[in-house]
C-alpha cells in the first residue's frame, strides 16, 4: 500500500512538472494526455494544464493514475520531455558563449496565459519557443499583468464592449522567484521618488525562462500595486511606469538573479529605458565616462522596430521624461537637454522610445523586406551623414513556430518530413511536402475545417454545413487593415456570398482597441451589413478573437483574406499560420506576402498599386477581391474530381505550405538572428 502510494506520488510529480512547462501546451501528444483525464473540464479551463490540476478532484486524479496505460503514455511523454530539456542542438555551437536577454512587453504563449495583445505578442512567444526547440541560450523578460488585455463582447447594438478578468498566478505555468535565502526576491525600482518592489515571476518556456515583473504585491502602496494591471493602459503615467518597471526592473532582476546576458534584444521601443540603466551600471561599476559608456552599451543591445507608421510608436512629451527620469539621467554625467536629443526624431519634440533604441544599438532590425525600406526612411535622421538607403536596418522577416500546425498537419509533416523535421529547414527536406497525397491534404484539412466548424457552432448556436467555401478574416480592428474593405459594394458581395452552386460564407474577428471608435464603428457595420442584408448564415463575426480562436481559425478556414493598406503592415504573422496549414492566402502585397507569393500559392490584391486617391484604391482593390472570389477562387474550391477531391485546389495548397514553411518557419527567422543579429 505505501509503496503503491511512493508510486503514485512520483507520477503525480511528473504530471506537474509537464503542467508546469508552457512546452505541454504545443505538444500534442502532452496535451491529449490531460485531455484524456476529463476532456469536458478540460476545455472549460482552456486546456490549460496547471488550472486542470487546481480544478480536478483529488479522487479523479488517483482514479488515473492507477491507470496502466495511462501510467505507461505518462512515462513515455515524461521521458521525451527530459530528452527535449536535455538536448543542446541546432545553435548551440554558434551561441556557446551568448546570452540574450530579450525584452518585450507582451508574449503570446497560450489563449490561457493572457499577457498579449496581438501580433508583436505572438512573435514574441514564438521567438522563445523556437529559441527552445533550437537551442539558443535566451531568457524572455516582460510584465505580469494582473487583467491584460480586454475581453471583448459585443452588445445588441452591434457595439464593443470591454471587460477584464483577473489572471490568477495560481492557476497559470508560473511561479514565483526564490532568492539565495528562501524568501520572494523583489527588486525595487524607482517611481516619482519612491520605492516600488516588484515581484518577480517566472515560466518555462520548454529550456528558455520568461521572467514576468509583477508590482500588485502587498508591499506596494495600492496606487503603485495598479501599474502593471493593464496590457497597453492608455493612461501616460501608468505606461511611462510601466515602461520604467521593465526596463530598469528587468535588468535588475536578470543581474539579482545572478544571470548575465551578452546580449540585450529589445523587441519594441517599450523597453528602451533599459539603456540608462545599462548607462549607469557601466559607468558605476568600471568607471568609464558617459562616451565609454555608450560604446559599451552599444555593443551589447540590438533591437526590433515593427512599426511602419511614426505615430504609432512609443512616445513620450520631454516632461514626462524630465518627470520621471531626470535624476536618473543627469547622474550619468550627461545633462538632461543633451540627452533628451537622443530620443529625437525629426522634432525637439516628443521623445521616441525607438529613436533612443536605435542610437544605441549595434544592429536594428524592421519585420519584413518591406517594412525595413519604410524603417529606414523613416529614422533616416538619426543618421544624417547616410543616404537613406544605408541608414542600418536590416530585414528580418518573422517566422512562425510550428505549434500553428493543426494535429492533422503536424502528423504529415512527421510522417514526410521526419520526426525531427523542425530541425531541417533545407528546401530538399520540405519538398516532400510534394509527396503527400493529395487525398491525405484533403483530409488533414478537411478535419481542421470540422473542428473549425464545431467551434463555431458552440459559439453562434447554429449549423454549419461543412462544404461551403470559407473565408477568414481575423485581426485587430485598426483602422489601416481595412476591416470593411470586403463591403464597399454591399450588393455585389450579397451575390457573390448567395450563388447558388458556388456559395461563400465570411468569418469575423477581431478587437479594436477601447480608444479606437473608428475600428469599433467597423465591427458594427459588419454586423449591422449582416442583419440588414439577411447574410445570417453567410456573414460571421465571432467575439473575442484570442490564441485559441486564432488556432481553430487559421487551420480551418479555406482562405484567409488580408487587405491592410500597403505599406502598414509590418509584418504580419497570421497569413503564414494559415499558410502552413494550407489555407490559401489572399492578400495584399503588403508585409511578408510580397516575399512569399509566387502565383501558385494564393492570390495577391494588386489592383490598388500606384493609385493615390484612398476612395479609388479601395474601389479597386475591392474590385480585384470580388473578381478573384467569383472567378478563380470559387472555381478552384468547387471543380472536384471523381473522387471529390478538388485537384488544382489541393495543388495550391501544397505550394503554400511549401512555400510558406520553407522561409516563415520560426526556425528560420532565429538563424537570421543569429547570424546577422546575435553573432556578428
Ligand atoms: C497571429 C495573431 C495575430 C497577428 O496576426 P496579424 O497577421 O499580424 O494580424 C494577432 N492576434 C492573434 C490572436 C494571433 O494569433
Amino acid at each position: 500500500m505505501k509503496e503503491n502510494f511512493a508510486h503514485t506520488q512520483v507520477y503525480k510529480e511528473q504530471l506537474y512538472k509537464l503542467a508546469y512547462n508552457v512546452w505541454t501546451m504545443w505538444d500534442y501528444e502532452a496535451l491529449g494526455l490531460f485531455r484524456e483525464i476529463d476532456e469536458d473540464l478540460f476545455f472549460r479551463v482552456g486546456e490549460n494544464p496547471v488550472g486542470f490540476l487546481n480544478k480536478i478532484a483529488e479522487e479523479d486524479l488517483n482514479k488515473i493514475l492507477s491507470d496502466k496505460h495511462f501510467l505507461a503514455r505518462l512515462e513515455a511523454i515524461f521521458n521525451r520531455y527530459t530528452e527535449y530539456e536535455k538536448k543542446s542542438n541546432y545553435f548551440s555551437k554558434q551561441m556557446a558563449d551568448r546570452l540574450v536577454a530579450y525584452f518585450s512587453m507582451e508574449y503570446g504563449l497560450h489563449g490561457s496565459i493572457p499577457v498579449y495583445s496581438g501580433g508583436l505578442g505572438i512573435l514574441s512567444g514564438d521567438h522563445l519557443k523556437g529559441a527552445s526547440d533550437l537551442g539558443i541560450p535566451i531568457i524572455g523578460v516582460g510584465l505580469f499583468y494582473r487583467y491584460g488585455y480586454f475581453n471583448q463582447r459585443i452588445n445588441e447594438g452591434g457595439m464593443q464592449e470591454e471587460f477584464y478578468e483577473e489572471n490568477k498566478i495560481g492557476d497559470l505555468p508560473i511561479r514565483e522567484v526564490i532568492d539565495r535565502e528562501n524568501k520572494p526576491l523583489r527588486i525595487e525600482v524607482n517611481i516619482l521618488g519612491n520605492s516600488i518592489q516588484v515581484q518577480v515571476l517566472e515560466a518555462n518556456i520548454g529550456k528558455v525562462k520568461l521572467i514576468l515583473l509583477n508590482t500588485n504585491i502587498s508591499e506596494n502602496p495600492v496606487e503603485y500595486r495598479k501599474i502593471t494591471d493593464y496590457l497597453y493602459v492608455a493612461d501616460r503615467d501608468k505606461r511611462i511606469q510601466q515602461e520604467i518597471v521593465l526596463g530598469f526592473g528587468g535588468y535588475r532582476a536578470l543581474k539579482a538573479m545572478g544571470i548575465k546576458p551578452t546580449t540585450y534584444h529589445l523587441n519594441e521601443g517599450h523597453s528602451a529605458f533599459i539603456i540608462i540603466e545599462l548607462l549607469r551600471e557601466y559607468i558605476k561599476d568600471s568607471g568609464c565616462t558617459f562616451e565609454e559608456a555608450v560604446e559599451l552599451v552599444r555593443k551589447s543591445t540590438v533591437f526590433t522596430t515593427h512599426t511602419p507608421v511614426e505615430a504609432g510608436n512609443e512616445n513620450f512629451p520631454t516632461e514626462m521624461i524630465e518627470k520621471y527620469l531626470k535624476k536618473d539621467i543627469e547622474n550619468l554625467g550627461i545633462s538632461f537637454e543633451d540627452f533628451v536629443k537622443l530620443g529625437t526624431n525629426r522634432e525637439k519634440e516628443p521623445f521616441w522610445l525607438p529613436a533612443l533604441a536605435i542610437r544605441f544599438s549595434c544592429k536594428v532590425n524592421g519585420v519584413s523586406k518591406l517594412h525595413a525600406e519604410v524603417s529606414r526612411e523613416m529614422w533616416a535622421n538619426l543618421f544624417p551623414n547616410r543616404d537613406v538607403d544605408e541608414v542600418p536596418i536590416q530585414g528580418i522577416t518573422n517566422g512562425v513556430h510550428y505549434s500553428w500546425l493543426s494535429s492533422e498537419f503536424y502528423e504529415l509533416f512527421v510522417r514526410y518530413l521526419g520526426p525531427e523535421f523542425i530541425l531541417k529547414l533545407d528546401a530538399e527536406n520540405l519538398s516532400h511536402i510534394f509527396d503527400i497525397p493529395d487525398r491525405e491534404i484533403w483530409k488533414a484539412h478537411r478535419m481542421a475545417k470540422e473542428r473549425l466548424l464545431r467551434f463555431l457552432e458552440r459559439k453562434l448556436k447554429q449549423r454549419l454545413e461543412s462544404d461551403i467555401l470559407t473565408v477568414g478574416y481575423a485581426r485587430r480592428f485598426a483602422t489601416y487593415k481595412r476591416a470593411t474593405l470586403l463591403l464597399e459594394d454591399k450588393e455585389r458581395l450579397k451575390r457573390i456570398l448567395c450563388d447558388n452552386t458556388r456559395p461563400i460564407r465570411i468569418i469575423f474577428a477581431g478587437k479594436a482597441h477601447p480608444a479606437d471608435q473608428e475600428g469599433k464603428e467597423m465591427i458594427r457595420t459588419i454586423l449591422q451589413y449582416a442583419r440588414e442584408h439577411n447574410l445570417r448564415d453567410k456573414v460571421f463575426f465571432i467575439e473575442n478573437y484570442d490564441i485559441a480562436m486564432a488556432r481553430y481559425l487559421v487551420q480551418g478556414v479555406d482562405v484567409w483574406l488580408n487587405n491592410p493598406l500597403k505599406p502598414m503592415e509590418a509584418s504580419g504573422t497570421s497569413g503564414m499560420k494559415a499558410g502552413i496549414n494550407g489555407v490559401l492566402n489572399l492578400s495584399v502585397p503588403d508585409g511578408w506576402w510580397p516575399e512569399c507569393y509566387n502565383g501558385k500559392n494564393g492570390w495577391a490584391i494588386t489592383a490598388g498599386e500606384g493609385v493615390t486617391n484612398l476612395q479609388e484604391r479601395n474601389r479597386a482593390e475591392a474590385g480585384q477581391i470580388y473578381d478573384l472570389l467569383e472567378g478563380a477562387i470559387t472555381v478552384l474550391y468547387y471543380t472536384r474530381n471523381k473522387e471529390g477531391l478538388p485537384v488544382e485546389w489541393v495543388s495550391m495548397m501544397k505550394e503554400s505550405i511549401y512555400s510558406v514553411y520553407k522561409n516563415f518557419n520560426i526556425g528560420r527567422m532565429l538563424k537570421d538572428y543569429v547570424e546577422k543579429i546575435y553573432t556578428p
